[in-house]
């Protein structure tokens, strides 16, 4: 049962409540290269990107904010750390959402400012942190990043902005070790009620990556938590995307578009089961029909998986049964079975 927070609306996205879980990624063009995120931008929202995060180092770069928001209708997230005017600039250059930990920015009339801005434009603000980045007050406390430690500074640099009568948050706690960031955002989800970003930081790789995150943020949204999520990949951003769909579509969630289901194959495959599996999946690649494919290796056990689906195919020797909403239909055969397929899925 899912853990229901307070709304938060970012531009034109409003996360918490019953709304669907958001997926975000985060730029990693050079911020020196203008037009390199304004192009990584659009091919982010073209991947499904919902909330696309920015990195702000400085006040002057609020003007690479400001194109990738121009080129773009997804909301923008800006990035902060430590320099309040750079957040300050941001906000004037119209991005949606400021991802800022107010204790890095000391001065507490910097901070008031920060919130007074982000208050006058109804952005939210995302706090959090992660393991590695602790206060000294509360690494003294516990000694170890342990997850009452990173729930105990989340909640202490949400409380900087509410002294402002600042609550337009978002949370995230995030760990690159999966046991500790479950733990502690089971810990923080029962003591606030503000939406959570879902997360597991510097997760690594590509494939450790996905295996952290889909552990981590799958868990996670199993339990009821998470109001939007970021998978962290070494790679493109556009992957993060990608990921994050699978991650809600492995755990339930209904995500738009077409999921390809297959076999592993074994010794009874006698036909390119594999090979069609991954053609299937790469071209239905920004298909919006919600369909399931099934590809199967033989008809031993591939009828029954085939028939779940909305289309399948069963393969025999050098040939495939086809199976449309559970009923065989007919024999493929030939040369071209890939081709005589996605006809049929072209069909539903
Ligand atoms: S469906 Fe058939 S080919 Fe695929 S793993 Fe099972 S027995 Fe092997």
């Amino acid at each position: 049962m899912r853990q229901i927070k307070r709304e938060v609306t970012i531009g034109n996205l409003t996360i918490g409540g019953n709304h669907p879980i958001a997926v975000q990624t985060m730029l990693n063009v050079p911020i020196e290269d203008l037009e390199g995120n304004v192009a990584q931008a659009k091919r982010c929202e073209q991947a499904g990107c919902q909330i696309l995060r920015v990195t702000c180092p400085s006040a002057a770069d609020a003007k690479v904010l400001a194109a990738v928001k121009q080129a773009v209708s997804i909301p923008i997230v800006a990035d902060i750390h430590f320099d309040y005017r750079a957040a300050l600039a941001c906000v004037d250059a119209g991005v949606d959402k400021i991802r800022i930990n107010p204790g890095t920015i000391g001065d507490a009339d910097h901070v008031r400012q920060v919130a007074l801005a982000c208050r006058q434009k109804n952005n939210p603000m995302r706090n959090g942190g992660t393991a590695g980045r602790r206060e000294k007050h509360i690494l003294a406390k516990y000694g170890a990043p342990v997850p009452e430690a990173m729930v105990e500074s989340a909640l202490y640099h949400v409380h900087l902005l509410e002294k402002h009568d600042f609550d337009n948050i978002v949370i995230s706690i995030k760990s690159s070790n999966v046991p500790r960031m479950m733990e502690a955002y089971r810990q923080l989800s029962a003591r606030t009620d503000y939406p959570l970003h879902v997360g597991v930081t510097e997760a690594g790789t590509y494939q450790m990556g996905l295996l952290k995150s889909g552990m981590g943020i799958g868990g996670m949204l199993l339990e009821g938590i998470g109001d939007t999520i970021r998978v962290s990949l070494a790679d493109e951003p556009e992957k993060e995307v990608e990921a994050g769909y699978n991650i809600l579509r492995a755990v339930g969630f209904p995500v738009a578009g077409p999921e390809v289901i297959t076999c592993p194959t074994c010794g009874r495959t006698q036909y390119p089961c594999t090979a069609i599996a991954n053609e299937v999946e790469r071209r239905l690649k920004g298909c919006k029909k919600s369909i399931k494919v099934a590809v199967m290796g033989c008809v031993v056990n591939g009828p029954g998986e085939a028939r779940e689906a909305d289309i399948g195919i069963a393969g025999g020797k050098g040939e495939a049964v086809l199976f449309v909403h559970g009923q065989p239909v007919r024999k493929l055969t030939g040369e071209n079975i890939l081709d005589q397929f996605m006809d049929e899925i072209n069909k539903l």
